[in-house]
């Protein structure tokens, strides 16, 4: 058995395809000619600009647009100055067409390796597979096929371009396993997207598995069984069978409201991290967004976004939801959050330290530009401001005043805005939930981020491995805090909700309903299996449960028993 990281759910059986790569070899013959190679060069930047319009054509209707894009990119990368210049200097200078191509890709990849970002780090991907196509042209030697496997095959590659993505059909391919590659690399995106199980990261499973050996995979938890037993293979089927009717089920809740099984109605938002995210969250029937996680325009690149720049931003997402709830965080920076450009100190304990609303009230210049920009975008949709890491009232209201300034700047000069703009807070940290009753008087809603607030209330350092066992919401700990929170947004009026990822866990589910958890924030994929959870539950039953778990003493006890009242 192996285990890799499980990039997309749902289970495989069935015969391994091996794609290898063919060896690409270049011959370094001088150029005599250098006109007639950059001649060479631009005809299969033609070929290769052809073919993938037409693969990105047939990628957009059959998966989807965020798809094609991939490979739109792609086209845009070899076009880009930086590197076609290159390619013709190093022409210039005798090398062969294939040999300067491939040094300027050396080049791009040895840079995007480096960055710290997994997106930075996946463009390495792009540039391996734009030269691996472009070489195939320039030496005449043919893809690979993937359209043509046999039904019921389990690819294995060292790792799945986009490109080798694009003949990929549910109808053959039953599992993908590959060498490297992680949750957010574009083979799992597309694994998601065409709804195939997927294995990453699987140390050297292109040595281990051959062609026409049997294999089995579970892409949620990420589990390989190469050559199984005839009991794996009846084991894994059941499971497959039993995955495929609960998906079956999932459906029946697209495009319904969010009800508990006694018709309470309860909101169900998604978080994102991008404006392009908005898309996936009607195609899941999300009800709007409950976090959208703004540092994300701060990454991948060396300047802080301009007010133009992020009010487009704001904007995009407020239109594209058109009237529903649009929750936008303020930057949450520090931490395990890094932006180089900012030059953030560092730190013993970043998590204890300059971080989200501390940076933001130090820095207002950089603050008043996101916060104006999401002023101006208020016009456009149903936005509310939230700001992270609040431990005080004098963080709330430093940037309430700045709001304020702000709208007074915008009045002056005609740009029109929500007046009445929601200002909430997220609860994270032991000191908010301790003054929640105070914060609850000025907020006006309450967002518990229970990633944070797991970190916090335990005192355990999520990224410590020698104290993983206790960074668990099942703690009574952290249950009375979410509990105390629930209660004291109630007694003042205003929304609690939930963004963390605790708010997709089913176990957890019917004890939120219970403390009266109004606004549950998840990721699009878990919409439909959050809706399907809460419809489960009525209140008599989910407080009911909530009396059981509240006479547990330990993680353990409180974790059987969720497990055991699963629904
Ligand atoms: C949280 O802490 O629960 C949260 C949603 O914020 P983030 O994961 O971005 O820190
Ligand atoms: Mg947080």
């Amino acid at each position: 058995m192996m285990t890799g990281i499980g990039a997309s759910k749902g289970f495989g059986i069935g015969k391994i395809v091996m794609i290898q790569d063919v060896d690409l070899v270049i011959h370094d013959t001088p150029v005599s000619d250098p006109e007639a190679e950059l001649t060479r060069f631009s005809q299969a930047v033609d070929t290769f600009v052809h073919r993938t319009e037409k693969m990105a054509a047939e990628i957009r209707t059959r998966v989807g647009e965020k798809e094609a894009e991939i490979l739109e990119g792609h086209i845009i990368m070899l076009q880009d100055p930086a590197m076609s210049d290159g390619v013709a200097d190093g022409i210039k200078e005798g090398l062969t067409a294939e040999r300067a191509f491939s040094n300027v890709c050396d080049m791009f990849i040895g840079v995007f390796s480096m960055a710290e970002d997994e997106l930075t780090k996946q463009r390495a991907t792009d540039v391996e597979d734009i030269r691996s196509r472009m070489l195939k042209i320039l030496l005449h030697v043919e893809e690979v096929d993937i359209r043509n496997v046999p039904p019921h095959t389990i690819l294995v590659a060292k790792d799945l371009t986009p490109s080798m993505t694009v003949g990929i059909s549910k109808e053959n391919v039953v599992g993908i396993l590959t060498e490297v590659g992680g949750y957010t690399s574009h083979s799992a995106i597309l694994a998601r997207a065409l709804g195939i199980p997927a294995v990453l990261s699987l140390a050297d499973i292109t040595t281990k598995a051959k062609d026409g050996m049997e294999a089995v995979c579970d892409g949620e938890s990420g589990t390989v069984i190469l050559s199984p037993t005839d009991a794996e293979k009846k084991d894994y089927e059941e499971k497959r069978l039993a995955y495929l009717e609960q998906m079956k089920a999932l459906k029946e809740f697209f495009g319904k409201p969010t009800l508990t099984a006694d018709n309470t109605s309860v909101e169900l938002v998604c978080n994102i991290g991008k404006p392009g995210d908005a898309t996936a969250v009607l195609e899941a029937s999300g009800e709007g967004v409950g976090l959208f996680r703004t540092e994300f325009l701060f990454m991948d690149r060396d300047t802080i976004p301009t007010e133009e720049e992020q009010f487009q931003a704001y904007k995009e997402v407020a239109e594209k939801l058109s009237g529903k709830p649009v929750i936008i965080r303020t930057l949450d920076v520090g931490g395990d959050k890094e932006i180089p450009y900012l030059h953030l100190p560092k730190e013993d304990n970043p998590f204890l330290g300059y971080r989200a609303i501390r940076v933001c009230l130090d820095q207002k210049d950089m603050y008043r530009i996101q916060l104006r920009a999401l002023l101006r975008a208020s016009a456009y949709g149903k936005i509310r401001i939230m700001i992270p890491m609040i431990t005080c009232i004098e963080e709330l209201r430093g940037a309430k005043d700045l709001l304020e300034e702000l709208k007074e700047e915008l009045r002056s000069q005609s740009i029109s805005f929500d007046e009445n703009i929601p200002v909430g807070v997220m609860i994270e940290t032991p000191a908010a939930v301790m003054i929640a009753d105070l914060l609850a008087k000025e907020a006006d809603f309450f967002s518990i981020g229970t990633n944070d607030l797991t970190q916090y209330i335990m005192a355990v350092d999520r990224g410590n491995a020698h104290v993983a066992n206790l960074y668990s919401h099942y703690n009574p700990a952290v249950l009375r805090a979410i509990k105390h929170v629930i209660a004291c947004g109630k007694k003042e009026g205003i929304m609690v909700g939930m963004c963390g990822e605790a708010a997709a866990d089913s176990r957890l589910i019917p004890l939120l309903l219970s403390y009266g958890l109004q606004e549950f924030s998840v990721s699009a994929t878990s919409v439909l299996a959050t809706r399907a959870t809460i419809s489960k539950w009525d209140k008599a039953s989910a407080d009911a449960l909530a009396k059981e778990v509240a006479a547990l003493l330990t993680k353990e006890e409180v974790e059987s028993c969720l497990k055991k009242n699963v629904r």
